[in-house]
């Protein structure tokens, strides 16, 4: 998964969303990390569509 940062609001729904606990939401940008089991469920639930396969 990779997120565009510059589409991103920081709103969080991708963290709560993730059944892995693979997104970590800081201040000003989301990371990603190695728990990621490619469910797509953060994809569906971004608000503005910054998040997408890769
Ligand atoms: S694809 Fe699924 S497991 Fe991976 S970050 Fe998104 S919600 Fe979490
Ligand atoms: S759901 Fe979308 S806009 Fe919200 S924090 Fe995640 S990537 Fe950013």
């Amino acid at each position: 998964m990779q997120v565009d940062k510059e589409i991103c609001m920081h709103c969080g729904a991708c963290v709560g969303a993730c059944p892995n606990n693979a997104i970590f939401l800081y201040e000003t940008f989301i990371e990603f990390n190695q728990n990621c089991i490619n469910c797509k469920l953060c994809i569906k639930v971004c608000p503005v569509g910054a998040i997408s396969e890769g």
